[in-house]
């Protein structure tokens, strides 16, 4: 129950509040690195990875970050920033596709970033956060019409639980081509964790380290269900801190998303721009909005 309450108070009082992360410069690049690329089965050769002004000057691709999508506005919220109705998402999906868009997943992202891998013409990603149960039943039916794929950030606390999506439901997109990935496992700030912390799961209290609970533990659970590698990770709230990306390197994770602050100049990969969809916007207007947001550095 403590559980439960805690969740409903992150959800409805907090979502995925944009904030100001921290900016703080170095002037440490890091040394372009080598990976084996193999196509086929066979070796091809070692690709340069790029570097972070490599990564900083490409220009960026428009993900879209969507919570809600449901035409009831919850009690007790003051603002519906995070929600949009089945009727706006509808017309958001078609929208996108009658301009021409193509979703594109996190590993074209990445091989677009990092070893700057063509991507289709008007790319966009489509992202869902907090594993609600309507991302499922209605963002999928929509996606499927333009032959979209979604990118799941799952809080994995919430799993099963009323109004939530099932492991059943998650191995679903999954196997059908969606990619399902971590949203940490109850929604707390990475810029808080701590490498004691007391914590109750299932009602037993034990002593965790924050990153491992948080990011590697998530990992695993969303790999048991999918059977696919989970390597993208999006902050809670949007708020990242310089000093937690090493942490998140150390767990498995490629790429971490933020919100809509400026990218960090040394680690363009792990400050990746998102913007929420508002309730606010026409259609055509939340494709102005991508056209701005997304071409600022
Ligand atoms: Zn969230």
């Amino acid at each position: 129950m403590k559980n439960c309450l805690f969740l409903i108070f992150t959800l409805y009082l907090f979502s995925c509040t944009s904030s100001t992360g921290s900016e703080t410069k170095t002037s440490t690049t890091p040394d372009p690195k080598t990976d084996t690329a193999v196509a086929g089965g066979k070796t091809t050769g070692a690709k340069v990875m790029a570097d972070a002004a490599t990564i900083i000057s490409r220009p960026q691709v428009p993900i879209l970050c969507y919570h809600h999508i449901r035409n009831i506005q919850m009690p007790g919220r003051s603002d519906r920033g995070y929600e949009v109705t089945i009727a706006q998402f509808k017309a958001q999906m078609k929208a996108l596709a009658d301009s021409g868009y193509h979703t594109v997943l996190p590993d074209q992202l990445y091989q677009y970033l990092v070893y700057g891998t063509p991507l289709p013409s008007k790319p966009v990603m489509l992202t869902y956060d907090d594993t609600d149960e309507e991302q499922f039943s209605i963002a999928k039916p929509e996606m499927d019409k333009y032959g979209f794929k979604g990118v799941y950030f799952l809080m994995t606390i919430s799993i099963g639980r009323k109004n939530y999506m099932t492991k059943e439901q998650i191995k679903q997109l999954a196997d059908e081509g969606h990619a399902m990935v971590s949203h940490t496992w109850d929604h707390h700030r990475v810029d808080r964790y701590k490498l004691e912390n007391t914590i109750e799961e299932r009602g037993v209290k034990k002593v965790v380290n924050d990153w491992d609970q948080q990011l590697a533990k998530t990992k695993q659970s969303i790999e048991a269900i999918t059977g696919k590698k989970v390597e993208d990770f999006a902050y809670p709230f949007g708020i990242w801190s310089k000093d937690g990306i090493p942490e998140i390197k150390k767990r498995g994770y490629r790429m971490a998303f933020q919100l809509s602050t400026k990218r960090d100049s040394t680690e363009p990969l792990y400050t990746i721009r998102r913007m929420i969809v508002s309730p606010e916007w026409s259609p055509e207007g939340m494709i102005r909005v991508m056209g701005s947001t997304f071409s600022r550095l």
